[in-house]
């Protein structure tokens, strides 16, 4: 009989669907071994060597994410930031990459302070500008695009489809950390891009439990095998533990990610009216990259939202601190609602403003986290 083809909601809630061929166990068990014999012919047919190329649980939880993201390949690392800077270490040099202004601020970091050491140089650009992308590229010299949709922390939306096409006219690649959108929102590679990333820490685990970032290819070609080289150079690859973790977290992706975009859109909307909050960042409200969002982005905005405090950086604070449910903590994603004074993290260079608190809505009901605002927002 021949397989059906599932949907990616049906592939996450069984994690690929494939019972443990010794036991019949349901759910896959953790395979901690660092080393696998060898056949007496000297072969290793069961495809296993040494657990730092990779493991049975990364490659369990590598297929479940391929299927979700309409990937040839993916690799599981220790960390999201593992995965984006492996994104660009494995571009050939010397190179040229375009980044945003407003993008995940460690990355930003490394690529203005460390990248240039190993022969990346980076332009930084408005990134929901496409004649801003277009007029950075460098003819013959830029290797890589990369955006990151909704931004960090103010939700810019970049257009997927038409800076791919951008890229691929200049010969670039294009690459986009989806971490905040997740796999049941957009999916990037049908739209044109190349590598997308995601910080597996956030909504693809979405217990706040694990650290672990993933990088998936359009393609299993030279760029993915000097992916592959780097990840088991550096010995970053993911534990088979957190891999296990990640597998059955994204078991209810697809659920955790609606009932949050469901809830940020209540949230967004209802403080969108209050005199308190200055401005609502969210790109489910109208304004800029609404609509691009709304072309690129299926079911749902995403879960995470900013608000700006009327009275500044002191009184945003000062909201933050009356909080009884919103737990004060940086990251993302999780199934608790985190508030975080972005500025105070970001430090000299950020691009938020110091009025703003990040938002990541998590599972409670709506009308406890909004009437917790409320009474901090005084
Ligand atoms: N990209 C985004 C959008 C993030 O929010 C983060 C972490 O906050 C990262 C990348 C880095 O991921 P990790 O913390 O898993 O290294």
């Amino acid at each position: 009989m021949s397989k059906p083809k599932w949907q990616p909601s049906t592939i996450a809630a069984q994690a690929g669907g494939a019972v443990d061929p010794v036991t019949g166990a349901i759910v896959p068990p953790i395979q901690m071994a660092s080393t696998f014999e060898r056949d007496p012919d000297n072969a290793y047919r069961r495809g296993y060597i040494y657990a730092r190329p990779d493991n049975p649980n990364v490659r369990q939880a590598e297929s479940v994410l391929e299927a979700l993201e309409g990937a040839a390949a993916c690799m599981l690392m220790g960390s999201g930031m593992a995965a984006a800077t492996t994104a660009f270490l494995a571009l050939e040099r010397p190179a040229h990459v375009v980044a945003p202004e407003v993008m995940y601020w460690a990355l930003k970091g490394w690529l203005a302070n460390i990248a240039p050491t190993l022969g990346i140089e980076a332009t930084f650009v408005d990134a929901t500008n496409l004649d801003a992308i277009r007029a950075a590229i460098r003819p013959g010299k830029t290797r890589m695009i990369w955006i990151e949709t909704p931004a960090n922390p103010l939700w810019g939306i970049s257009d997927i489809a038409a800076v791919a096409e951008a890229a691929h006219q200049a010969g670039a690649l294009l690459g986009v950390d989806s971490t905040v959108a997740t796999p049941v929102l957009s999916q990037p590679i049908a739209l044109g891009a190349d590598i997308v990333m995601h910080s597996a820490t956030k909504y693809l685990n979405g217990h706040s439990d694990i650290i672990a970032g993933a990088l998936l290819f359009a393609r299993a070609d030279a760029l993915l095998d000097r992916a592959k080289s780097l990840r088991s150079g550096l010995g970053a690859v993911l534990s088979p533990f957190e891999a296990s973790l990640l597998l059955r977290g994204m078991r209810t992706l697809h659920l955790r990610v609606a009932h949050q975009s469901a809830s940020a859109m209540t949230i967004a909307r209802h403080f969108a009216a209050d005199r308190r909050v200055v401005e609502v960042l969210y790109p489910g409200l109208p304004g800029p990259g609404h609509n691009v969002a709304a072309k690129q982005m299926q079911g749902g905005f995403s879960g995470m939202l900013s608000i700006r405090v009327a009275g500044g950086e002191a009184a945003a604070i000062a909201v933050a601190a009356r909080v009884q449910l919103w737990k004060r903590a940086t990251s993302l994603g999780g199934v608790e609602s985190l508030v975080e004074h972005r500025a105070s993290v970001e430090g000299a260079g950020t691009p938020c403003p110091p009025d703003l608190l990040r938002l990541s809505v998590g599972l409670e009901d709506p009308a406890d986290l909004i009437a917790d605002l409320d009474q901090a927002l005084g």
